[in-house]
């Protein structure tokens, strides 16, 4: 007997009916009667006859909205889109049809924090190797929070138009005081400024370093240091006036978290940031943290800073995997501002060892739900919803629904009951192809 493996149960259909042929030659011979040009024909018939068209058959469908997979749905896919999440089983005839029973659909990840050209000095291939690195492992989209601008674009634009294969970038431009540049340590001291690197001072026109930050590709600004609380103001407001999104460190040097916030920075990152948020805290926990005490957590009082986040509408990109080693406090202080219920962004501010079983990213989901009291679909949401909120495209990305880009992943295993079924991956589709089946 023939073994069973897991492409049996798939089904790809191409049906040939000659009586329709028929009547399309038949309204072919009127419509040239009637006037219509070849190339209006053609433009006709390409449009009637969608041959990127798929339907992901009998999936179960994560739907955020009912909180839960619905099963056994029929996902039609058409021109890199979502058609319909309940296509009829009585319309399959003569499409392509993946039979998935079993498995479960979700939204493709998007990692919110990462720097595939900084680290990788400069080299476009490796830069390709990571962003492909990402694909195969389900994340579909990243936010490149800063690095090589002109490379960010080029990877960009080759994987938008299919020339690479990767996933789909969104990068920022970095802006900072004089103090970070001239610090003198040789960081960044004596490095050109780029359109993607610029210094920001008092007398900056920030018209005009928005408009070159926005010529370079970048979507975000990435506020990064030395800033007060009254410039940063004047460099959020001016951002968003150009289109910006505006995220940045939760602390500013000497612009503080909740001075960050108050600002209007959309997206402030890193919780470890939040020792500053009490006067002595950061000492304390740096002088204890041999002997990390829990009654420590008391030192913080997050209530503050969690009514300015959710009263304007800020998003925390968390960051737990940059310093878990070395501040465990941070899982106790997340779960409490989750509780307090402000957004969450899953990144991981890490460059991809390419050789892991899987990204970063499933490690903070992990703690999330392990360590700071996520239910999974949470924790799914700020890697899907809430990171397409962060860049903007949440009308387009990070849920399933018609009419969104299908970006979509197929799991062999529910990460409602196990989160780290994330990495149990089926198939990767992006823009409504595969991209890869496993
Ligand atoms: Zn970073």
């Amino acid at each position: 007997m023939m073994k069973r493996s897991w492409w049996m149960p798939l089904r790809i259909q191409f049906k040939f009916n000659p009586m329709k042929t028929k009547v399309l030659k038949l309204a072919v011979g009127i419509l040239m009667c009637l006037g219509f040009s070849l190339e209006k024909l053609h433009a006709f018939t390409r449009q009637s006859t969608d041959t990127s068209m798929m339907v992901l058959k009998n999936v179960n469908v994560l739907d955020f909205k009912q909180g839960k997979f619905i099963k056994k749905k029929n996902v039609a896919v058409s021109n890199g889109l979502i058609l319909s999440t309940n296509y009829p089983a009585r319309k399959l005839k003569g499409l392509k049809v993946l039979d998935l029973s079993g498995k479960y659909l979700v939204p493709g990840l998007i990692d919110a924090h990462v720097h595939v050209s900084a680290l990788t000095k400069n080299n476009i291939n490796t830069t390709y190797s990571h962003l492909n690195y990402y694909l195969k492992h389900g994340v579909t989209t990243v936010r490149d929070a800063s690095g090589d601008g002109a490379a960010l674009l080029e990877a960009q634009k080759s994987i938008k138009s299919g020339r690479q294969k990767g996933a789909n970038v969104f990068f920022a431009a970095v802006m900072a005081g004089d103090w970070y540049y001239n610090r003198g340590i040789g960081l960044h001291k004596n490095e050109p400024y780029q359109p993607w690197r610029q210094l920001i001072t008092d007398q900056t026109d920030l018209d005009s370093a928005m408009t070159v930050a926005k010529s370079c590709g970048a979507t975000g600004v990435k506020l990064y240091h030395s800033f007060d609380k009254v410039l940063l103001t004047k460099v959020v407001s001016a951002a968003k006036k150009h289109g910006l999104k505006t995220w940045g460190h939760l602390m500013m040097y000497p612009a503080t978290p909740i001075e960050v916030v108050a600002s209007g920075v959309e997206v402030p990152s890193h919780v470890f940031m939040l020792e500053n948020l009490v006067s002595d805290a950061a000492f304390l926990l740096r002088k204890t943290k041999a002997s990390y005490k829990e009654d420590l957590i008391a030192k913080f009082d997050i209530t503050d800073f969690c009514n300015i986040m959710k009263s304007k509408n800020a998003i925390l990109d968390a960051t737990l995997c940059v310093s878990e080693d070395r501040d465990p406090w941070i899982f106790t202080i997340l779960k409490k501002i989750h509780e307090q219920g402000v957004e969450i962004a899953a990144g991981t501010d890490q460059i991809v060892d390419l050789n892991r079983p899987n990204p970063r990213l499933l490690d903070e989901l992990s703690s999330f739900v392990d360590k700071c009291g996520f239910i999974n679909i949470d924790a799914i949401k700020s890697a899907t919803l809430i990171n397409a909120k962060i860049i903007g495209e949440e009308k387009r990305l990070g849920s399933i629904e018609n009419g969104k880009v299908a970006d979509l992943l197929v799991l062999n295993g529910n990460p409602l009951s196990d989160i780290r079924e994330l990495g149990n991956i089926k198939l990767v589709m992006q823009s409504g192809k595969i991209a890869y089946l496993f």
